[in-house]
């Protein structure tokens, strides 16, 4: 018997023929002795649709508010999935997150998980109920109803396994692992059996969404083991863990490809180059909670002007242009320009510490497709770069190939799952 914590994202509890699917496969593995937790979403779409519902009452809405309306999505489906498993003989109880309780700090739509009280959840198990707890929401110390950022069911989960002391935390989707890049932009992709939570890191914040962030923080901070599987067919899905010992050997180069999409730069043009420029130019869009990502200075053209650059999220791309307009004019640069249409794609994988060669061998692989490069950033384990978004889909599949990902067959095999969920889904 083991103690299990299985989540359920969106799409996996779509529709009530899903959810039913879910109870389900939650009833053989209760049969099967295992004491479950399973986390759950909201129906596909519905976080949206209420984010919208929430705009058209108030153009940029109280954050607390908006958590009380977000947080709405994830009560209907812990109620229904807790009937539908009743409903076949096995006892279950939804939590909300505040009934857990999940306590959070206080930053509504972004907050952290602080602590679980696992006491109320421990008793359910140990009296053969399922629990069925709402993802994506806690409660402050003031008795506020929280959420945890977009995706931030994965978060619960894995928070839940650390504070159960689980295993491993299952996570089950709409794809059967992770794959070397969204097989919605490249079907070649492959799935790995195996990626470390470093690699996983890095994808999860360059933008694979397949994972929550801060749910793979979590999990390698605690050395808690995720497994992504599919919600729809049995298989063994990817395992995200510690690097193995000894393992460098097989490590191959590259683990994969993502991207993102929601970027933009801004450029502050012929700005004086003097010590304290960065400083102030970047102090005010920091100050305005905004996200810096890559920054470019470049070498001055005259030993006394420079060209700055930096990238933001594209949702904060207005908000910094007229944060920095100012402080440019102030500061005597000739002018600020912006773009709101580029995209950012990155390749990442431990393999790429120990080999030169491959930020020239991917630049060249761009440069065969005539894709133009505007910035570049790399880490140890990651090289980035930015380009027009017309070239997203193009750059990712270039890179793909260029770095042979769909081969490898000894640590990633192919699978029809996504194919079969996008035809379930139309
Ligand atoms: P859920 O609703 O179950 O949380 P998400 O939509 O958040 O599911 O995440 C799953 C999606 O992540 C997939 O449908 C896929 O399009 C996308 N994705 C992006 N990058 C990857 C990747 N490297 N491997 C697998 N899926 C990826
Ligand atoms: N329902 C939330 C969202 O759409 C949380 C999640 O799905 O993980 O972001
Ligand atoms: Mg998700």
């Amino acid at each position: 018997m083991a103690l299990l914590v299985k989540k359920y994202g969106g799409t996996s509890v779509g529709s009530v023929e899903r959810i039913e699917g879910v109870a389900a496969r939650i009833a053989a593995a209760h049969r099967d002795g295992h004491q479950i937790v399973v986390v759950v979403s909201a129906m596909a779409g519905e976080t949206n649709r209420l984010v919208a519902l929430a705009r058209t009452v108030q153009e940029r809405p109280d954050p607390r508010e908006l958590d009380v309306v977000l947080a709405t999505g994830e009560q209907v489906t812990i109620g229904l999935l807790s009937m539908a498993l009743a409903k076949r003989g096995v006892a279950a109880r939804s939590f909300l997150g505040a009934q857990v309780p999940i306590r959070t700090d206080d930053a509504y739509t972004k907050a952290r998980i602080l602590e679980i009280d696992t006491g109320a959840i421990r008793a359910t198990l140990a009296s053969g109920t399922v629990a069925v707890v709402a993802g994506f929401q806690g409660i402050d110390a003031g008795g506020s109803v929280t959420t945890l950022g977009r995706g931030g069911s994965d978060t619960t989960a894995v928070a839940l396994a650390v504070a159960l002391d689980a295993g491993e935390c299952q996570i089950y989707t709409d794809v059967d692992g992770v794959y070397t890049t969204d097989p919605r932009v490249e079907p070649r992709a492959a799935r790995l059996g195996r990626i470390t939570f470093e690699e996983m890191l890095e994808l999860a914040s360059l933008g694979a969404k397949v994972l929550q962030i801060r749910a793979v923080e979590f999990a390698s901070k605690y050395r808690v083991p995720i497994r992504v599987l599919s919600a729809f067919d049995d298989g063994p899905g990817t395992l995200i863990a510690p690097e193995e010992a000894h393992a460098e050997m097989e490590q191959p180069l590259i683990s994969g490809v993502a991207f993102n999409r929601d970027e933009a730069k801004i450029t502050v043009l012929e700005v004086p180059d003097r010590p304290g420029i960065a400083h102030r130019l970047l102090g005010p869009v920091s100050e305005a909670n905004i996200e810096v990502d890559m920054i470019v200075q470049n070498v001055s053209h005259d030993r006394e002007k420079t060209d700055f650059t930096f990238t933001v999220h594209r949702a904060e791309y207005g908000r910094a242009m007229e944060l920095v307009e100012p402080v440019a004019r102030q500061l005597g640069a000739r002018q600020v320009i912006g773009d709101d249409r580029i995209v950012k794609i990155s390749l990442v994988g431990v393999g790429m510490r120990s080999h030169a060669g491959i930020a020239s061998k991917m630049f060249g692989a761009l440069a065969e497709e005539g894709i133009n490069i505007q910035m570049i950033s790399t880490s140890e384990i990651k090289i980035s770069v930015v380009v027009d978004e017309k070239y997203l889909e193009l750059g990712v599949r270039a890179l793909h190939s260029a770095f042979e990902l769909e081969r490898d067959p000894g640590r990633r095999e192919r699978s029809g799952t996504l194919e079969k969920a996008r035809e379930d889904q139309n």
